[in-house]
C-alpha cells in the first residue's frame, strides 16, 4: 500500500501516519522526495486491510494498492529516478557510466595493466572478481581476500572504484571493506539470505538479473536489498537463457526500457556474459546504450588469450578503446554524456 502525503502535511500529520502503520504491527519506508513524500505500508496482510485506515488521516492525499509483488523498487514509491553516487561517479544519472575490467583478479599486474587501460579509454569504474562462482567445482575460484587487497591497492593507485562480487553472506564487510561496489551474481540473484545481509549493508550493490529470472522476479528480489535500507541499488541486464544457442546467453534489450517505465533504480547492461564472444560484445553494448542503458559492465583483459576466465568473451584495450568512441557517439545522440 502506498500513502501519498499531501504537500501541506505538517510533520506530525505525516509521523501521524506513521505511528498508525506501527501500531498495526506494519513496516513502512518512507521516500521523503522533493516534490512529495510517499509512505510504503510493508507487510504481509496489507490486502486484507481497507485503505480508508490510512485514507481518513489528516495529511494524506490518497492510498493505492501496489498490485506488484516488488515494492520500494516500484515507481509508484518513488517516482523520481535514483542517482547512486560511488567516489565521485554518478550511476542512473545523465551520463553514461562504463564499468570495465578483467572477469577474474589473477595478478597484481594483470589487474594494474586492465585498470591503467580501462580508465585511460574512459571507463570510471574497474571490475574484477575475487570470489567467482563457477559452475564447475575443479574450475579457478578467484583468489579470495588476496585478489580483495589487489582490488584496494589498484583502486587507489588509479583513483578508480572498483566492483566486485560477493557470493556469501559471511563475506559482506570483508568484501565491502575493500570494495565500493558489491556485485550480486546472476547465479545469486534469488539467495534471499545474501540479498537480505547486503540489504543491512549501507555498500552500494549491482544485482545481476538471474539468467532464467523475469523482471518482476528481479525487481522483487531488489526489494529484499532495499527493505533493509540499503537504497543503492543498481540493476544490471546480462542475458536470460532462452532456446536460442548461438549465443551463450539472450540479451534482453527489451528489459532496459522495461525496468525504466516501472523501477526508478539506475540500470547497467552486462554485454560480455551475455555474449560469450569477444566479437559480438560491441554490438550488444552499442544496442544498450541506445536502448537507454544507464550504464555497462564490460570484461577487458590486457591478454585475453592468457586469461584464467572467460577470456573467449574479453575485449583487449585495443578493442575497449574503439568501443567506447562508439559508444560516446550513440551517447551524445541521445542526449547523454560520456
Ligand atoms: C561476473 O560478472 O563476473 C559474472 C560471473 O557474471 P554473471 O553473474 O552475470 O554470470
Ligand atoms: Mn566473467
Amino acid at each position: 500500500m502506498i500513502i501519498s502525503i499531501a504537500k501541506e502535511a505538517t510533520p506530525e500529520e505525516l509521523d501521524g501516519v506513521v505511528q498508525r502503520a506501527k501500531s498495526l504491527g506494519l513496516d513502512i519506508q518512507l521516500n521523503s522526495g522533493t516534490d512529495k513524500t510517499v509512505v510504503a505500508i510493508l507487510g504481509s496482510n496489507t490486502g486484507q486491510l481497507p485503505t480508508d485506515i490510512f485514507a481518513v488521516l489528516p495529511g494524506v492525499e490518497s492510498v493505492t494498492r501496489v498490485m506488484k509483488p516488488y515494492k520500494l523498487a516500484s515507481r509508484d514509491f518513488k517516482p523520481e529516478d535514483s542517482i547512486i553516487t560511488v567516489g565521485g561517479v554518478e550511476i542512473g544519472g545523465n551520463r553514461l557510466v562504463v564499468m570495465a575490467g578483467p572477469c577474474a583478479v589473477e595478478t597484481g599486474e594483470q589487474l594494474m595493466e586492465a585498470a591503467k587501460a580501462v580508465k585511460s579509454s574512459g571507463a570510471s569504474v574497474l571490475r574484477g572478481g575475487a570470489f567467482k562462482p563457477r559452475s564447475s567445482p575443479f574450475s579457478f575460484q578467484g583468489l579470495g581476500e588476496a585478489g580483495l587487497k589487489l582490488l584496494s591497492t589498484v583502486s587507489k593507485e588509479y583513483d578508480i572504484p572498483v566492483v566486485t562480487e560477493v557470493v556469501d553472506s559471511h563475506d559482506i564487510d570483508m568484501v565491502s571493506a575493500y570494495a565500493d561496489i558489491l556485485q550480486v551474481g546472476s547465479r545469486n540473484m534469488q539467495n534471499f539470505t545474501l540479498l537480505a545481509a547486503i540489504g543491512r549493508s549501507r555498500c552500494p550493490v549491482i544485482l545481476k538479473r538471474g539468467f532464467s529470472c523475469t523482471v518482476t522476479e528481479w525487481l522483487t528480489a531488489a526489494d529484499y536489498i532495499l527493505a533493509g535500507g540499503n537504497e543503492q541499488v543498481i540493476l544490471c541486464e546480462r542475458g536470460i537463457r532462452t532456446f536460442e544457442d548461438s549465443a551463450r546467453f539472450s540479451l534482453d534489450i527489451t528489459s532496459i526500457p522495461v525496468l525504466k517505465r516501472h523501477s526508478h533504480l539506475p540500470v547497467i547492461v552486462d554485454p560480455s556474459h551475455a555474449a560469450g564472444h569477444y566479437t559480438l560484445v560491441p554490438s550488444m553494448a552499442r544496442a544498450s546504450v541506445a536502448a537507454g542503458a544507464d550504464g555497462l559492465l564490460i570484461e577487458v583483459h590486457p591478454n585475453p588469450k592468457e586469461a584464467l576466465v572467460d577470456g573467449l568473451q574479453s575485449l583487449t584495450p585495443a578493442h575497449f578503446t574503439t568501443l567506447m568512441s562508439d559508444i560516446r557517439s550513440i551517447a551524445r545522440s541521445i542526449g547523454r554524456d560520456v
